[in-house]
């Protein structure tokens, strides 16, 4: 027999409604979103050094689009700051006497090389620099060579005295303590970039210590305690060494953040975001002068069109001063592309994205249906001074709530549910420290 097939959907699909409306199961099943609004992706702008250029020609197209931003600053050449570079150790003059008769190996490469750019004169820091990268890359003899070399030139007299700090430093020259607190006020994170740009994984422990302590203990004073929480170790080392100190230190570095849940896709590899099993992946872009527009903008639409990356961009230079300088036209160009799309990516400073993902791995979630209304509370153990940024939750409520109120604490909001296929729900700011949520149909 043809059963009449139109009329029978027709009633199951008015059964299958009146059912849910009256069964629906998940009132008050609550996420938190992987991203703050529960956007797509996450976006932060970094910038490194310090270089007057950024703040003369970057920020202010920043500020007319009001993007935030990170800036990883070296705080000892700032006018007025108490720590600048030195050598922590003995006397230099011992050392450069030891080295005619001693070679460098492995037992005083660290104390020459930290001592390499105060021995009292110009040009010996590029020394410094050198001989820490190829170490880095496990070339121990390259690295001794050069620093047998460089007490070798000092000893025969071939530089000119003084004291010449890294050409990073010479870059920031013409910014104040005082622009940084005024642009600070605005919204933008400052962060720790070391005291002198050193190249940490030649330094010995003494010294590495100096850099990123002090540097932290100089952004306290000057800054207050909400800038010390980001670093980034100069040159992008991810050396082992030098980390185990960092993160003693600083909460959150750029260079490496080995969380559990996340993925990292460092500056130098070519790995596009892929897939993975962990909830998150910091992606991170260096463009370089030789970087066509096209390929910095399809680094965002990647971003957009997946749920779990964090494209975290780093420039240098701008305008022709620094590292890879890049025009502050294309700066304005590929900044209003990521603006366009805000709607899709939460775009926030680097600490505040780190802050995000921590409080949602580390928040516990309650949810109470109690006749007309639900109760959610929240709770993590993180350091509550540190990690305050809103968290974004989704709840599912009865369709039947025409609008629904928040309130936690002393601050109340009304909100229209959105629906999705599987119910109504809302999706609202709340903080991740205080008290209880209480939702209610109004
Ligand atoms: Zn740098």
């Amino acid at each position: 027999m043809q059963l009449p097939i139109k009329p029978i959907l027709f009633l199951s699909i008015i059964c299958l409604l009146t059912n849910w409306a009256y069964t629906q199961t998940n009132i008050g099943h609550t996420e938190i979103t992987k991203w703050q609004y529960g956007k797509n992706g996450a976006v932060s702008i970094t910038y490194d050094d310090g270089n007057i250029n950024q703040f003369k020609y970057a920020l202010p197209i920043m500020e007319r689009l009001k993007l935030p931003a990170t800036f990883f600053i070296i705080t000892g050449g700032i006018p007025g700051s108490t720590y600048h570079g030195k050598f922590i150790g003995r006397p230099v003059k011992d050392i450069i006497s030891e080295s005619a008769t001693i070679p460098t190996n492995a037992e005083n490469f660290f104390e020459r090389c930290s001592a390499a750019g105060y021995l009292g004169y110009k040009g010996t820091i590029t020394y410094h620099t050198k001989a820490a990268s190829v170490y880095d890359e496990g070339q121990t003899e390259h690295a001794y060579l050069l620093m047998d070399t460089l007490y070798k030139e000092v000893r025969n007299g071939d530089f000119k005295p003084g004291y010449q700090p890294c050409d990073e430093v010479l870059q920031e020259k013409g910014s104040t303590w005082e622009d940084f607190r005024r642009d600070a006020a605005k919204g933008y994170e400052f962060a720790s970039h070391s005291i002198t740009h050193a190249s940490m994984p030649a330094l010995d422990s003494a010294n590495i210590i100096y850099e990123l302590e002090k540097s932290k203990a100089e952004i306290l004073d000057k800054l207050g305690k909400k800038y010390t929480f980001s670093a980034e170790v100069p040159y992008g080392y991810e050396n082992s060494r030098v980390m185990k100190y960092a993160y003693k230190i600083y909460p959150a570095l750029r260079n490496r953040m080995p969380e559990p849940w996340l993925k990292e896709i460092d500056r130098a590899s070519t790995n596009t975001p892929g897939t993975t099993d962990k909830d998150y992946i910091q992606w991170q872009r260096g463009a370089t002068t030789k970087t066509p527009l096209s390929l910095m903008q399809s680094w965002v639409d990647t971003t957009v069109a997946k749920n779990n990356t964090w494209l975290v961009l780093v420039i240098h230079g701008v305008d022709g001063l620094g590292y890879e300088a890049l025009p502050h036209t294309l700066l304005d160009t590929y900044f209003t592309y990521i603006k366009n799309r805000e709607n899709k990516i939460w775009i926030a400073t680097f600490g505040d994205v780190t802050k995000y993902m921590r409080e949602r791995e580390d928040t516990k979630l309650q949810s109470n249906q109690q006749s007309s209304k639900i109760q959610i509370t929240l709770s993590n153990p993180l350091d509550k001074t540190m990690y305050n940024i809103p968290l974004t939750l989704k709840t599912y409520i009865p369709v039947n709530w025409k609008k629904a109120s928040i309130v936690q604490g002393e601050h109340k909001q009304v909100l229209t549910p959105l629906k999705d296929k599987k119910g109504s729900y809302i999706l609202y700011q709340v903080s991740p420290n205080s008290s209880a949520i209480t939702l209610a149909a109004i």
